[in-house]
């Protein structure tokens, strides 16, 4: 009964939230799949299935530059 909870602990990643953060975002577009790129930490990527963003020689796109600009900025207004 409970057994899709003991397999999402046993599949536990770090960025559980995020992928389900991912696909509400997907789910809420039209022709969009949801980023399934572990090294993709932006909810808001617009990649898809294919998502190479934070990939070497992979291309990052939009929505992520801009989320990684605000993280970057909100951690040196936090360091100061
Ligand atoms: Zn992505
Ligand atoms: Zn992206």
């Amino acid at each position: 009964m409970s057994s899709s909870v003991i397999r999402r602990e046993f599949m536990a990643r770090p960025a559980d939230d995020l992928v389900d953060a991912k696909r509400a975002f997907a789910a809420s577009r039209t022709d969009l799949e949801a980023c399934e790129n572990a090294n993709c930490k932006c909810a808001r990527c617009e990649c898809g299935k294919a998502c190479a963003c934070d990939v070497p020689d992979g291309k990052t796109c939009d929505p992520c530059v801009a989320f990684k600009k605000e993280n970057s900025e909100r951690a040196a207004r936090a360091a100061t």
